[in-house]
């Protein structure tokens, strides 16, 4: 669930362009690039990791970004492995969810991108 940036209405990301509430233009207002979030090499854990691209697939429905980078780490070192699946996941689960798609990044294979349909 996200709030309307300018009265705190809670919106639906997949649903809502305008506010249901106040009638301002939400989502997608300004365009942008790729948001980039690296939730892999601070030693992040999967709750924190979870936490970050929940919080940047908001801001990148919000603010009109093109799509959302995910670093997600490699999947070859300890336990990263695991971020990385759940990342990719959750992101195959946002792809469904608000009509985007999700791809490997070609520079790095620690990262995918999620790219959404405007
Ligand atoms: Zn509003």
């Amino acid at each position: 669930m996200i709030e309307c940036p300018h009265c705190e209405f809670p919106l639906d990301p997949g649903r809502a362009s305008t506010c249901p509430k106040c009638g301002e233009t939400v989502l997608g207002a300004v365009s942008r690039g790729l948001l980039e979030v690296d939730v892999a090499h601070a030693g992040e854990t999967w709750d924190v990791a979870r936490e970050k691209i929940v919080k940047a697939m908001n801001e990148a429905l919000l603010n009109g970004h093109s799509g959302l980078k995910i670093i997600h780490g490699w999947g070859a070192t300890t336990g990263r492995s695991v971020l990385s699946g759940l990342a990719v996941a959750l992101l195959r689960g946002f792809a469904t969810r608000y009509g985007g798609r999700l791809s490997p990044d070609r520079q790095n294979p620690g990262a995918h991108i999620l790219w959404l349909n405007r």
